[in-house]
């Protein structure tokens, strides 16, 4: 845990957020500014800061799977994308990994 870590806050109930899912390891809730119909951040509730630092397999093994979950239980169809921000110059803005899910809308590649 972090302190002043927004997502360690989340995870620890301090901040709201609309949370689809929880267990032991994984916590995923909806993102306050969404980019697709829907679009939900999975995140461990460990700290870590970012892929770069990962270390445990199972621990981002458990992300992604967590996300597949959550898109058949979101009901998506047509596909959905799984993506992580790693580091400033990818877009990370916030210093604990996190995997969006998205879905709901036509996802077009390359992404910007
Ligand atoms: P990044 O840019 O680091 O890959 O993604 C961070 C994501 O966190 C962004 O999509 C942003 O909208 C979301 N976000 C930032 N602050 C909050 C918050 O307080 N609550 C929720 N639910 N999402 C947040
Ligand atoms: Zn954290």
């Amino acid at each position: 845990m972090n302190d002043s870590c927004l997502f360690c806050r989340i995870v620890r109930g301090e901040i709201p957020a609309k949370i689809v899912h929880r267990d032991e390891h994984v916590v995923a809730f909806r993102d306050i500014d969404p980019k697709a119909p829907t679009h939900i951040l999975v995140i461990p509730t460990e700290h870590v800061a970012s892929l770069d630092e990962a270390q445990d397999a199972t621990q981002v093994g458990r992300l992604m799977l967590a996300a597949a979950e959550i898109a058949r239980s979101e009901g998506i169809t047509g596909g959905y994308r799984t993506v992580v921000n790693t580091g400033a110059g990818a877009g990370q803005t916030v210093f604990h990994i996190h995997l969006h899910l998205l879905g709901g809308r036509k996802l077009t590649w390359p992404p910007g």
